[in-house]
């Protein structure tokens, strides 16, 4: 039966469906003019006076203004910080500290769809992964590490967890109010207090956060949030009474913190960069791998530290995979992020677009052939088309280094060897996928590959229970999962 659109006329299919519009609403959601520190449970005006505008990298409209925090008041909030942790979390039990965890995940569910709105606006993503990845992610993690509070002792039979103390944790723009969950929720859980700081571009769904902790009548200073952009960070980096520096980020500025933190007694983790290897075998389910293809690299416009940015075809089967991989982008919808058809939207800045523009045209002069997606690009806002790179090697830019945007670069390979051997051949080992037929294949390569984590036959699937992060120069520690709760503890 032919489909048929509202008016009753019979749809073309030339490779896209004509979807009619179909736009989130923002009746639902608040976003202040301006919003202000949150520090020992309150909300304070910066102590310099200073904001700076969030504004929606999709249309370029303006947001909020948000305030600005310089070592003043970083220093505020880790007092506030040490004054929570010794005065009240580290006395209350266990289980009561669970409860207050519960409630911020509870809150999160009831606001979730004001949460995914706020997100896509701020941030650029679409609707549609704000909605089904992010905030349920978010809530995940709040539910998953509440039930960890009573149970540390299980966790480390025979040995005595203590929390750390005061976490100063630095974020980036690609999952806010996601990375923030993934930060504080294992920090509250093992009985630390915090201080927070979201990307400056990204910062209203973490200060959306905050008002949940306040609602949540968590006891004031457990969780401080500061927004401001590197020099912020860079305050509860080296504030002296801060006892744990997590950080996820670029590896430039994640080697500037381990640089500033070494010789001092903080603990740390770091979730750095990624050029993660996606590899197809002749073996496997050819449309399903090109799909896990288009998830790890084109969904959330390539800003994923671990986006399956480099793809092995075997040579058996590239023109093949080629083929679908075009085709599969040609049908992919570009535009309002709102949009619940939205497939790829906007890249978060205006930097960042000159980053990824900066690589197409490295990629092109270095012998590369490109292809995009044709589409109309809306006039206003940071767009970048997704893009596929062919007649790659292993020495072109676009191939080595971390480009953050909608950009894949595809070799081939002929025998297994050869591919772990190309794969492992990065700086980064944040993760890979593989996509086979054969067990056998899986365990061979996952158990040689040096990349913290290996989806097979899937990829991009995050759950709270499963421990995240790198090898090599993607950083150190673990978040998510048991291995989540040791870098908040002494043991
Ligand atoms: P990205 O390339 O993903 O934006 P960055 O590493 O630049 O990653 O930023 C990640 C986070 O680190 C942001 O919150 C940013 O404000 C913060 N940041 C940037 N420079 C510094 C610094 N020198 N010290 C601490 N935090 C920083």
């Amino acid at each position: 039966m032919k489909q048929k659109n509202s008016k009753g006329e019979a749809l073309k299919f030339s490779g896209k469906w004509d979807l009619a519009p179909a736009p989130e609403s923002t009746d639902h959601i608040e976003i202040k003019k301006e919003y202000q520190l949150f520090i020992n449970g309150k909300f304070y005006k910066p102590s310099s006076g200073k904001y700076f505008p969030s504004i929606n990298p999709a249309n370029e409209k303006h947001l909020s203004m948000i305030a600005e925090a310089n070592e003043k008041d970083v220093d505020r909030a880790v007092k506030a910080a040490r004054k929570a942790f010794d005065g009240t979390w580290s006395k209350i039990s266990a289980k009561e500290r669970g409860k207050y965890i519960y409630r911020i995940a509870r809150l999160i569910q009831e606001k979730a769809r004001e949460l995914a709105v706020i997100e896509s606006l701020d941030g650029g993503k679409p609707i549609r992964e704000a909605r089904d990845i992010d905030v349920p992610i978010a809530a995940a993690h709040f539910f998953y590490y509440a039930g960890w509070t009573d149970k540390l002792k299980y966790a480390f039979p025979n040995q005595s967890p203590k929390a750390v103390g005061v976490a100063g944790q630095v974020i980036p723009w690609n999952f806010p109010l996601m990375m923030a969950a993934w930060k504080i929720a294992p920090a509250l859980a093992t009985g630390n207090t915090v201080v927070l700081k979201p990307a400056e571009t990204t910062s209203l769904t973490a200060l959306k956060l905050a008002e949940i902790i306040q609602e949540a009548d968590l006891p004031p200073g457990v969780v401080n949030i500061v927004t401001g952009a590197g020099a912020t960070g860079a305050a509860i980096v080296n504030h002296s009474d801060v006892d744990k520096i997590a950080f996820t980020g670029s590896t430039g500025v994640g080697k500037v913190i381990m640089k500033a933190i070494a010789g001092t007694e903080k603990k740390s983790t770091m979730e750095l960069g990624g050029k993660a290897a996606n590899i197809i075998f002749e073996d496997a389910p050819l449309d399903q791998a090109v799909e896990g293809v288009i998830n790890g690299i084109y969904f959330n416009q390539g800003h994923v530290c671990c986006a399956g940015s480099r793809l092995f075809i075997q040579e058996s089967v590239y023109d093949v995979v080629l083929r679908k991989l075009k085709d599969r982008i040609q049908a992919l919808v570009l535009g309002d992020p709102l949009d619940k058809n939205t497939d790829i939207g906007a890249i978060n800045s205006k930097e960042q677009l000159a980053t990824i523009n900066k690589y197409l045209k490295i990629g092109q002069k270095e012998g590369a052939d490109m292809f995009q997606l044709s589409c109309d690009i809306p006039k206003k806002g940071f767009w970048c088309p997704p893009t596929l790179f062919t007649n790659v090697s292993q020495s072109h830019a676009i191939a080595k280094e971390e480009i953050f945007g909608p950009v894949l670069a595809v070799q081939t390979f002929r025998t297994i060897d050869e591919v772990i051997t190309k794969a492992n051949n990065t700086p980064f080992g944040l993760s890979a996928g593989v996509w086979t037929d054969k067990g056998s294949k899986i365990f061979n390569l996952t158990s040689q590959m040096r990349a913290g984590v290996v989806w097979a036959n899937t990829y991009n699937k995050f759950d709270p229970t499963s421990p995240f992060g790198g090898y090599k120069e993607s950083g150190h520690g673990r978040e998510g999962g048991l291995h989540g709760l040791l870098p908040y503890l002494n043991i």
